[in-house]
């Protein structure tokens, strides 16, 4: 990617927002359902901003030891490392949550899955399908993606190594922080203040929207993002540009 790319998207990556992951799963995470509720909201209200927008679903298959099963019927999970059978293919528990299905249907081009036979907590690990080895970062690199808005499920596993390997792909990376839940608050609280020094950008989603409206005429070379970014600023890139159309670029000030 490079920085002078002509179109500068930002795509929206909504991480595991899975039945097992939401209150009544094998694996639930307090306020899931919230997440999935507020997620589909804010597609059906803001989906016209993105480039792009991809899933992903933790997809097991025979995941080793990221299941404690594996260890013994009698094996407890740490939550840590080893966790409950959880977003089996086949069973209800990998579907989305139903309150976001919908939106999924109407509004996501692409779903990556990922964990199929080994523990797999970044979006980037995904693939298109079993069949299509594409990844996330070829398929974002392909439509000229230079920023990621992150959302989902769990704030302090997921999510936070979607923004780490976010950032590591030089894209400048957002998380949503009304829009995500996490395992427990402790480690979602530290999982926050690592992104934050790292360089992501942690805003509600009404924040990010109302920030690129005041940052948009930014000239260029100037990092259009709050502060605390510091760190990701690439020359010319744009948050949240609003690009739902590939036909429709929007101009760069100064070019
Ligand atoms: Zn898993």
């Amino acid at each position: 990617m490079t920085a002078e790319s002509s179109s500068r998207g930002t795509a929206l990556l909504v991480v595991d927002v899975q039945i097992d992951f939401c209150e009544d799963g094998s694996l639930p995470v307090d306020g899931g359902a919230g997440v999935a509720r507020r997620v589909a909201a804010y597609l059906e209200t803001h989906a016209d901003r993105y480039a792009a927008i991809a899933t992903t679903r933790d997809w097991h298959i025979e995941p080793g030891r990221h299941f404690a099963s594996a260890m013994g019927k009698d094996a407890e999970p740490d939550f840590v490392q080893s966790w409950p059978d959880h977003c089996v293919a086949g069973t209800e528990g990998v579907e989305y949550h139903p309150e976001l299905s919908v939106a999924v249907g109407r509004y996501v081009q692409a779903e990556f899955r990922k964990g199929r036979y080994e523990a797999a907590y970044s979006a980037f690990e995904g693939t298109l399908s079993k069949d299509d080895e594409t990844s996330l970062l070829d398929w974002l690199l392909a439509r000229e993606i230079e920023a990621v808005d992150i959302v989902g499920i769990a704030t302090d596993y997921c999510v936070r190594a979607t923004a780490l390997d976010a950032l590591s792909a030089g894209l400048h990376t957002t998380v949503l922080t009304d829009l995500v839940a996490g395992v427990a608050e402790e480690s979602s609280r530290a999982a926050l203040d690592e992104l934050d020094r790292s360089g992501v950008y942690l805003a509600t989603s009404q924040v990010a929207l109302s920030s690129c409206r005041t940052t948009r005429p930014a000239p260029l070379g100037a990092e259009p993002t709050a502060p605390e970014s510091s760190g990701q600023a690439r020359s010319g890139s744009m948050t949240i540009a609003p690009q739902g159309h590939s036909t429709m670029q929007i101009p760069h000030p100064l070019q």
